[in-house]
C-alpha cells in the first residue's frame, strides 16, 4: 500500500475542520535564523556552518506512483537557509528565472517541463500554472538576486517543477469524506438556511460513481446523515487502505455576503506558518504523520483545484495550507480537504444548491484523478 515516507508523529490532537474561514492566517512573523542577516554578501554568508547547501540537489524527485510498494526513504533534513534562485535554478538544470514584472510589486517566472512558477516577491502568494498557491515565507531580493527560504524549495519549488507527477496504480483506493453530517450541521446556506452536510453528501455520492468508472474502488466515511468523529474518519481511511484521501466542505464567511471563491487545503509543511489558523495555535515546529506526504498533498491539491476551477468558473482562493484539520493531520497518504464555494455568498449559495452545479463538481474531482 502507498504510503508517503518516514511516519513521524507529534504535536497536538486538534479536532476542527468547521467551514468558517473568518479568521484568516495572520501575516507570517519573520522568518527564523538567517533573516536577521541584513547584507548578506553572497550565500555562503546565509548558510550556518553545519548545513552543506549540496544537499539541495542530494533529494531524489519525488516519485508517486500510487499503490506500489511503500519507498522507504526518510524525510530530507529541512533546509533552513535562503538560497539564490539563480543558482538553485543552475543546480537543478532549470533556466534561470527571469523577470516577469515590475509593477504593482517585482515578480519572476521560473519554469521546467511541468509548469510555470510566478513568484512575487514580498509576497507569499505565488502561481503556479495560473492557480495561487502560498507559499511559507515571501521570496525577497538580496544584492539583486531573488533569495528563497529552503524549505519553499523543499515543500513548494521541487514538488511543482522537479516533482514527478502523481500516477495512480491499478488498484487504487479512494476515501471520500462528506463533511460533518448529523448534530454537526456545518454552516449553511445564507439562502434558505440549508445545511453544508446535505450538500457535502450529495457531492461525494455523486463523485463515487464517477470515479468508480474510472477505476477506483471508492469509500465514503457517511453515506447517510451521520455524525463521525474527524479522529474516526482518518481510522476509516486507515482501515480501507485509502491510497488518498479527500474531504468536502463548504465554506461561509458569514455575516460577510461577498466572499466568494473555492480553496483547496493541505497540512502545512513543518518549519511553516500556515495561510490559515482559525484562530487555533500554529506550531510552526509540529509534525504530524502526514507531513511525510508534503509533495504529494500539493500535487494532488493543484490537481484537484485546477479541475475544480475550470468546470465551476468560481474565483481561486488557492492552494492553502493549515495546521488544525483534524481530518488531515494523521492521514498516512495524500490527503486534502476541498471548500467549494460559499454558502454566505447568495450567488454562490444559489449554484451550490444546484444539484446541476454539484454534478459538475463531482465530474471535476474525477477529473482530476484520471
Ligand atoms: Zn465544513
Amino acid at each position: 500500500m502507498f504510503k508517503c515516507a518516514a511516519i513521524i508523529f507529534g504535536g497536538l490532537l486538534l479536532l476542527a475542520a468547521g467551514c468558517t474561514s473568518v479568521h484568516e492566517g495572520s501575516e507570517a512573523q519573520p522568518p527564523p535564523q538567517e533573516w536577521s542577516l541584513t547584507n548578506p554578501v553572497n550565500q555562503s554568508a546565509l548558510t550556518p556552518p553545519n548545513k552543506n547547501p549540496a544537499v539541495i540537489n542530494s533529494r531524489p524527485a519525488s516519485t508517486t506512483h500510487l499503490n506500489l510498494p511503500p519507498k522507504q526513504i526518510s524525510q530530507p533534513a529541512p533546509i533552513l537557509t535562503w538560497t539564490s534562485l539563480d543558482g538553485w535554478a543552475q543546480k537543478n538544470k532549470l533556466n534561470a528565472p527571469r523577470k516577469f514584472s515590475t509593477s504593482p510589486v517585482a515578480s519572476y517566472v521560473i519554469t521546467s517541463s511541468q509548469g510555470k512558477l510566478i513568484l512575487e516577491i514580498g509576497s507569499r502568494e505565488a502561481t503556479w500554472n495560473g492557480i495561487e498557491i502560498n507559499l511559507g515565507f515571501a521570496p525577497e531580493i538580496i544584492d539583486d538576486q531573488v533569495f528563497v527560504y529552503g524549505l519553499d524549495l523543499q515543500k513548494n519549488l521541487e514538488p511543482l517543477l522537479l516533482g514527478e507527477p502523481l500516477v495512480f496504480g491499478a488498484n487504487r483506493i479512494i476515501v471520500i469524506d462528506p463533511g460533518h453530517g448529523g448534530a454537526n450541521v456545518g454552516t449553511h446556506s445564507v439562502l434558505d438556511g440549508r445545511f453544508e452536510k446535505e450538500f457535502t453528501l450529495d457531492w461525494a455520492r455523486r463523485v463515487k460513481p464517477l470515479l468508480e468508472t474510472n477505476g477506483w474502488k471508492v469509500f465514503l466515511t457517511r453515506t447517510n446523515d451521520s455524525d463521525i468523529a474527524l479522529s474516526n474518519r482518518v481510522i476509516f481511511a486507515e482501515a480501507h487502505h485509502a491510497d488518498i484521501f479527500i474531504s468536502l466542505h463548504f465554506n461561509s464567511a458569514a455575516p460577510d455576503r461577498i466572499q466568494n471563491g473555492l480553496e483547496t487545503y493541505c497540512l502545512t509543511p513543518s518549519g511553516m506558518p500556515s495561510t490559515l489558523t482559525r484562530g487555533y495555535s500554529d506550531l510552526w515546529n509540529d509534525q504530524y504523520p502526514n507531513n511525510s506526504c508534503d509533495a504529494e498533498n500539493l500535487q494532488l491539491a493543484v490537481r484537484l483545484q485546477t479541475m475544480l476551477l475550470r468546470v465551476s468558473g468560481e474565483e481561486d482562493r488557492g492552494i492553502r495550507r493549515a495546521r488544525f484539520m483534524g481530518v488531515l493531520l494523521r492521514q498516512k497518504r495524500p490527503a486534502v480537504l476541498i471548500e467549494g464555494g460559499y454558502l454566505s455568498n447568495p450567488h454562490e449559495a444559489e449554484k451550490i444548491e444546484n444539484p446541476e452545479f454539484r454534478q459538475k463538481l463531482a465530474e471535476a474531482v474525477a477529473a482530476a484523478l484520471k
